[in-house]
Parts: C-alpha cells; structure tokens; sequence
C-alpha cells in the first residue's frame, strides 16, 4: 500500500461484542477484529478491549496503527461528538456516567477520533454500501441486544433533535411488558435479546422447561447469545420458539407502525439476531408487517442487511471518513 493510502479504523462497540474493521478511502474492508466487551471493569475495560480489536484489526489489515487516518466510534447510549464522551451506554454493564472515549483512543492510537450512534453509523453503511444502496429513503432495524433504528429520508440522515429513530421503543402494546426503558409496550420488550432472556428466565422460575440455558452454558456463554437462539429454534425448542413468535409480532407491528408514518422505499434488518437468523426472519417479519401496512398495494421491500455483522464498523469509519475533524 502507497504512504499516502487513507485508512479509516472503525468500531461499533455493542452489549456483547466489539467489532473493529480497518476500511479504505472506498469502503473495502482491509482488515477486521472482534473482542467480547468486558463485563467487569466498566468504560476503563471497554476503552482497553476496543485499543485490543482495533490493533488486532490493523494487523490483519497488515498496517501500522500508528497509520490509521482517523477512527470512527459508533457506540450506544448518549455521545457527545464535540467533548468525545459517551454516557449512560446501557448495554454495556457498569458504563453509568459520561466517559471520554474518543480522547482515551485518540491518545492510543495518535489519530482524531470520531464517535456517533451506533446505529445511525450501521444504517449509514448499509445505505452507502449495503443493501440500502439503490433507495433514497430507507429505515434501518437493527434486532440485537436491544432493538435500534435508523433513519435516511430522502438521501439525509434524520436524528430529529438527537433522539430519532428509538423504533425498539414505539408503543406495539399498551400496558405490555416492561421494556428495559423503564416504560411499558415498547417493541424492544418483545423483540431485544436482553429482554427476551429475561423473560425466558422468569418462565423457568415459574418452572417451564427449555433447552436455552443448557445450550448457553455448553457454549461456554454467560447470555443467551444470537448463535444460542438460533440453536434452540433449530432444536425445536418450545420456549424459544414462542419467545421468537413474539418478537416477530412485535417487529412486524413496530416496522409497519414506522413506515405508516414515513413511507421509506426500502427496510433494512440487521443486527445480531437479524443477521444471525437470516432471510428466513426476515420474511417471517415482513409476513407479520402486513396486517398493519395501511397502505398495504405496495409494501417496501424488507432486506436483509448486506454487510452483516460488519455494517457498525463499516459505518464508524465511514463517519470518521466523512469528518474533517472533531
Ligand atoms: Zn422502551
């Protein structure tokens, strides 16, 4: 590679794992990483696990880190793009207060830093690179630890006043179950990863029987991961079989709720499970979307997400790539 190439780092950092991918001035994946993100340690343990994959990455990438032109962050909870701090990122345990992690990888790797929203930076990949790519309008779901959207209408990312685009939190039933928001009905309490095994463990207190835990604890996992769904379904495991059904419900409701609303030319899945369970789900979903399509004569495709488990990296550093500073 020229001394003069441009590589961007990014990084999405998420309840389960880190995903770190060393990207080039036009999209391509050079090389890429993934470590578990710490569940002790707090902010200080993540910062150290992301310096970890993103070496790991450039490594593969077969560069220097020291050559990297920028990184980019796509985290979850509140950031703070000018101080470089994220906050109260929820699924990441022990991460309460405001943390500045762009400063913290700044120093490691001598280069700027960008950060953004985990999801708004997934569902910019995919529109640039992925399947979004021949829509101008396109609403990104991402079903995973929780359930996040993303939004480009009419070729401009929308955030609203920052908060836009939280489809795991519109209402799918009044009254429901407990979302981890605090509040009630929202499709995430359905439909997140978390709160479905939360729900499973509260059904096997109540003394149902399922084969999830024992898989889970097979693997060697301390959370019903994407691959432990997967196998329990393809077990014919009942419970989780009933506990997906949910979910679908849910999402099918929640997406045909949003694009009642906003009328995208494309939807776009991805996330743990969304990229886990594949194709399959996806009709499953789109199946369960149209009962609730008020104008039902010309659907939007649902697509599955084309750069998978890579389009939160792929994003970050196509945000780090966009930012001339920060
Ligand atoms: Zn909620």
């Amino acid at each position: 590679m020229s001394p003069t190439a441009r590589v961007y780092g990014g990084v999405d950092l998420g309840g389960t794992k880190i995903q770190t991918a060393v990207v080039g001035a036009r999209g391509k994946v050079l090389g890429e990483a993934r470590e578990p993100t710490p569940t002790t340690g707090g902010p200080l343990a993540v910062a150290e696990a992301i310096t970890l994959a993103m070496r790991q990455a450039t490594l593969a990438a077969d560069i220097d880190p020291g050559a990297l032109t920028a990184i980019g962050v796509g985290s979850p909870g509140e950031v703070d793009e000018k101080a470089g701090t994220v906050a109260q990122a929820r699924n990441v345990s022990g991460w309460d207060g405001a943390f500045p992690l762009g400063p913290a990888l700044a120093e490691a790797f001598g280069t700027r830093v960008v950060l953004g929203n985990d999801v708004s930076v997934a569902t910019r990949a995919e529109f640039e690179l992925g399947a979004g790519k021949a829509y101008k309008s396109i609403i990104g779901v991402f079903w995973g630890t929780g359930v996040g959207g993303g939004l480009v209408l009419d070729g401009r990312e929308w955030s609203g006043r920052g908060a836009a685009g939280e489809i795991g939190h519109m209402v799918v039933r009044i009254g429901g179950r407990r979302c981890g928001c605090g509040r009630r009905g929202c499709l995430e309490a359905y439909a997140g990863r978390a709160s479905m095994e939360a729900k499973a463990r509260r059904l096997v207190k109540q003394g149902e029987h399922t084969a999830l835990f024992e898989i889970m604890e097979k693997r060697g996992r301390t959370r019903l991961t994407s691959g432990v769904w997967e196998r329990a379904l393809q077990d014919g495991d009942k419970m989780a079989g009933r506990l997906i059904d949910q979910a679908v419900e849910a999402l099918g409701a929640g997406i045909a709720s949003a694009n009642n609303l906003l009328d995208v030319e494309a939807i776009v899945i991805g996330g743990g499970l969304g990229t886990k369970l594949g194709d399959p789900f996806v009709e499953r979903i789109r199946e369960a979307m149209m009962p609730h399509l008020f104008v039902d004569d010309r659907p939007p495709p649902l697509l599955l997400a084309a750069l998978g488990d890579l389009s939160g990296a792929i994003g970050a550093a196509l945000v780090a790539k966009a930012k001339p500073s920060g």
